[in-house]
């Protein structure tokens, strides 16, 4: 089976998980075949993640770098892969720019919609991916594709509960408190606008781009 090949070929690479699934409409204009996503997860350090106190350090922000140019690195494997056997291949970079919209921190396809799709995680109340092997400490990148893909895992229902740990840790107010269910929009739960405005006041240790203080928080990323 492909997934399977790719599935080898991205765990042999470094990815943690893979996950593979059909998504309503392709984000690319002109491209409406690209509707399979494979999903690629790359799990942080523990050692790093516990540097982050109540702002983050500059080890994570290294980290976040080094570990989103892996998964890019990833999806380059990937498209040949894919491209080898005959079909159109997209690669979504792990870290994204916003789109025009300034204020809807948006990249140009959300890799937690596939990974969710695929069964790989749910999205917890601060809008992050939870997976079963590795909680939130997670990096995301997609490829895109018309090679047709089969999902191989479980859909995963949202695991917070009454859980509120992250809402009082996080110092921006981002987090409302509110289970995230499917099909909802993230600003119904989660600022985005607070999140990332909260980042930019830690320019000394990651020009702005990290704080990582609810990854730290969250009872289910036990740190080894
Ligand atoms: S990353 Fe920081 S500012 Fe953003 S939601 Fe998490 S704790 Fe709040
Ligand atoms: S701290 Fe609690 S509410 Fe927040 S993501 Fe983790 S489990 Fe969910």
């Amino acid at each position: 089976m492909l997934e399977d090949k790719l599935t080898e070929l991205l765990t042999e690479g470094g990815a943690s998980l893979v996950g593979f699934s059909q998504i309503d409409k392709s984000p690319i204009d002109g491209q409406p075949e690209l509707i399979y996503a494979i999903t690629l997860v790359y799990k942080l350090s523990d050692s790093v993640l516990k540097t982050i106190e109540d702002r983050p350090s500059i080890s994570y922000f290294q980290h976040y770098r080094a570990v989103n140019a892996r998964l890019d690195s990833l999806c380059l494997d990937a498209v040949r892969f894919i491209e080898n056997q005959g079909y159109n291949a997209f690669p979504i970079a792990a870290s994204q720019s916003t789109n025009d919209d300034k204020s809807a921190y948006r990249g140009v396809f959300a890799h937690k919609t596939g990974a969710c799709l695929s069964g790989i995680g749910y999205i917890g109340k601060n809008a992050l991916l939870y997976t079963k092997e590795y909680g939130s400490k997670v990096r995301l990148a997609t490829v895109l594709t018309d090679m047709p893909l089969v999902r191989q895992r479980e859909i995963i229902k949202g695991g917070c509960g009454d859980c509120d740990i992250c809402k009082r840790a996080c110092p921006a107010g981002a987090i409302s408190g509110i289970n995230y269910e499917v099909g909802m929009a993230r600003d119904d739960f989660f600022s985005a606008d607070k999140c990332s405005s909260h980042m930019k006041t830690y320019k000394d240790v990651g020009r702005g781009a990290v704080c990582g203080i609810c990854i730290k928080a969250c009872p289910k990323n036990k740190l080894k």
